[in-house]
C-alpha cells in the first residue's frame, strides 16, 4: 500500500496550521474522494486538479483515490490546497518521486491548464514553513511576499509540469534570489510634522499621544487641518520591531493586500470613511477577513467626522479598544485578529461646523449641538485620553515670522526616549496603566497633588478623568525626563483634556 503525503498550510485568523494531504490509491471502481472538513471551494478542487493533471501531460489514476486533509477537525477553505493535492496524487501513482514531498510545502491554486496561481495569506504560511524547516513552493506572483520572511527558501513555479521536472531532477527551476538586507526605511517619504505651521497645542498633543500611546480626539471647524495633523502621527512612532512587523504583514496578507518591502517597519495608518460598515471596521465574512481596526494594528486608526459614523459601528469599536483584539464568531471555529491601534478621531464642534469659530457664524440651535455631540457615546470618549480643540489660527503669519516648525525626526527622538523610559519602568505604555498602577508608577509631589485636587473641585470632573489626567501628566513628565510629577505637568495634562473641561464648565448650555 502506498500513501503519499504532501504538505500545505491552512489559514485560521493570522495563523497557518499545518495540513498534511495524504493520498491512497486502492483497487476498486474509479472514484475520487476528498475527506477532512473540506468546504465548498476545496471540494471543487477535485475538478481543477483532474484537469490540471491531464492538461500537464500526466495520467489521472483510474483507481479509487482517497485524499485526506489532516487534521480532520480543522475547517479548510479556499483554493490553497490544489497544488498539494495534485502533487500528492502524482506521488501516490508513481509519476514523481515520493521522497521529494517531505522537504517542502506547496501553497497555490491550480488553473485548469496546470498553471500555479497565488492565494491570500502567503505571509503566515511562509513564516510557519520556515519554522518547520521546509522550503515553500508557490506561484511566481506570490514570491515577493514570501521573500519578506528572511532565510526562507522560496521556489516559484509557473506551472505543474515545470515543477515536476524540477522534482524529478530533470530541469531545475530557479530559486528566488535572497532579498537585499533590510534597511530602516520606516519613515522615508512620510508626511512630516514640519509641514504643520503654528497649531502649538495640537502639535504638542500629537507628541504626547505618540510618547504615551494615548488616543486622541481633535475637535474643530472644517479647514483647521485636523486630517493633516492626524496623518502625521505615524511619523512620530518608532519603527516596528521585527516580530511586530511580521504580525502586521500577516494581517495585511490575510486581507489580500500584502505589505510592500519598503513598508516593512512602518506603522500602518488607516482612515476608513464614515459610511463604512461594522464588518468593514472590525472584520467579518464567511471566511473571516480582518477589518480596518486590525489593518491599523501597531499603527494609527483615523476616524474623521466621528459623530457621522453609525451608532452600531462606534459600539463595535469598544471591544478592540479595550482588549486589543477582535474575535469573530463562526459556526466552525471562531477566529481572532489582533487590533492594538492608536485611535485618532476628529469631529466638528456642531453639525454646521462653525460653533465657536470667530470667523463664521454657527447656524445650529443648542438642541442640535447637544444631539450631535451626544452621538459620540461616553464609553467611547472614556477611552480617549487626549481631547483638544483645534482652532483656526493665522498660522501663515506665525510661520513667516517665527522659527521653522520642528521636524518629525526631531520630535520622534523625544517620543522614543519617553517610550523607552516607560518600558524600563513598567514594561508597557502609560496609556495601558491601570488606575491601581498609577500610585506606584506616577508619584507626584505635594504641590502637584493639591493643584490636582483644586482643579477637580473647580471643574467638577469625575474619578475616571482623574486617572486620565494623571496618565497624561506621567507621559508629559517622561518627555521632560522627570520621575516625579510636578504642578506644571498636571497643568499641561489638564490643558490636553480641554474638551471635557469646557463641557463640564458649560453644563446645559453649549453656547
Ligand atoms: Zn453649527
Amino acid at each position: 500500500m502506498t500513501i503519499a503525503i504532501a504538505h500545505c498550510r491552512a489559514q485560521l485568523g493570522i495563523e497557518a496550521p499545518a495540513v498534511a494531504i495524504e493520498t491512497h490509491l486502492s483497487n476498486g471502481l474509479p472514484a475520487f474522494n476528498l475527506v477532512g472538513m473540506a468546504e465548498t471551494a476545496v471540494r471543487e478542487s477535485k475538478e481543477r486538479v483532474r484537469s490540471a493533471l491531464l492538461n500537464s501531460g500526466f495520467e489521472f489514476p483510474s483507481n479509487r483515490i482517497t485524499v485526506s486533509l489532516a487534521p480532520g477537525d480543522l475547517p479548510k477553505e479556499g483554493t490553497r490546497y490544489d497544488l498539494a493535492i495534485a502533487l500528492s496524487i502524482l506521488a501516490a501513482s508513481g509519476q514523481i518521486p515520493l521522497a521529494a514531498l517531505s522537504r517542502f510545502e506547496a501553497v497555490a491554486e491550480l488553473a485548469l491548464t496546470g498553471a500555479l496561481r497565488p492565494v491570500r495569506g502567503i505571509m503566515p504560511a511562509a513564516r510557519a514553513c520556515l519554522l518547520a524547516q521546509r522550503f515553500i513552493v508557490l506561484a511566481p506572483a506570490a514570491q515577493t511576499e514570501a521573500q519578506l520572511v528572511r532565510q526562507l527558501r522560496v521556489l516559484p513555479a509557473a506551472d505543474l509540469s515545470a515543477l515536476c521536472q524540477h522534482l524529478k531532477g530533470i530541469t531545475p527551476l530557479e530559486w528566488a534570489a535572497a532579498p537585499a538586507p533590510a534597511t530602516d526605511r520606516s519613515h522615508a517619504g512620510e508626511a512630516d510634522l514640519s509641514d504643520v505651521a503654528g497649531q502649538f497645542l495640537a502639535r504638542r498633543a500629537l507628541e504626547v499621544a505618540a510618547a504615551g500611546g494615548h488616543n486622541l480626539l481633535l475637535s474643530g471647524p472644517p479647514g483647521t487641518g485636523k486630517t493633516m495633523l492626524a496623518s502625521r502621527l505615524p511619523s512620530l512612532l518608532p519603527p516596528l520591531e521585527d516580530e511586530e512587523a511580521y504580525e502586521v504583514a500577516a494581517i495585511h496578507s490575510v486581507a489580500g493586500a500584502p505589505r510592500q518591502e519598503q513598508d516593512w517597519q512602518r506603522a500602518p495608518y488607516r482612515s476608513p470613511h464614515h459610511t463604512c460598515s461594522a464588518p468593514a471596521l472590525v472584520g467579518g465574512g464567511s471566511l473571516p477577513r480582518p477589518g480596518e481596526v486590525s489593518l491599523a494594528h501597531r499603527g494609527v486608526l483615523f476616524l474623521d467626522e466621528l459623530p457621522e459614523f453609525g451608532r452600531r459601528v462606534l459600539d463595535v469599536l469598544r471591544e478592540p479598544l479595550e482588549t486589543g483584539r477582535v474575535s469573530i464568531a463562526r459556526a466552525a471555529r471562531s477566529v481572532e485578529f489582533p487590533a492594538r491601534f492608536q485611535l485618532v478621531a476628529a469631529m466638528n464642534p456642531c453639525p454646521c461646523g462653525f460653533w465657536g469659530d470667530p470667523g463664521n457664524a454657527c447656524r445650529c440651535t443648542p438642541e442640535m449641538v447637544r444631539h450631535y455631540r451626544a452621538k459620540v457615546s461616553g464609553p467611547l470618549l472614556d477611552r480617549i485620553d487626549l481631547q483638544i480643540e483645534v482652532t483656526r489660527e493665522r498660522h501663515w503669519l506665525r510661520a513667516a515670522n517665527g522659527e521653522p516648525p520642528e521636524s518629525s525626526a526631531l520630535v520622534r527622538s523625544r517620543t522614543m526616549a519617553a517610550r523607552q523610559r516607560q518600558l524600563s519602568r513598567q514594561a508597557k505604555s502609560n496609556h495601558e496603566l491601570g488606575a491601581g498602577e498609577l500610585k506606584h508608577h506616577a508619584p507626584m509631589n505635594e504641590a502637584a497633588a493639591s493643584f490636582l485636587a483644586r482643579a477637580f473641585d473647580h471643574y467638577r470632573l469625575n474619578p475616571r478623568s482623574y486617572h486620565r489626567v494623571v496618565k497624561l501628566a506621567r507621559t508629559i513628565a517622561d518627555l521632560a525626563v522627570e520621575d516625579v510629577l510636578r504642578e506644571e505637568h498636571i497643568s499641561e495634562a489638564l490643558s490636553l483634556r480641554r474638551l471635557e473641561i469646557s463641557a463640564a464648565a458649560t453644563v446645559g448650555n453649549p453656547r
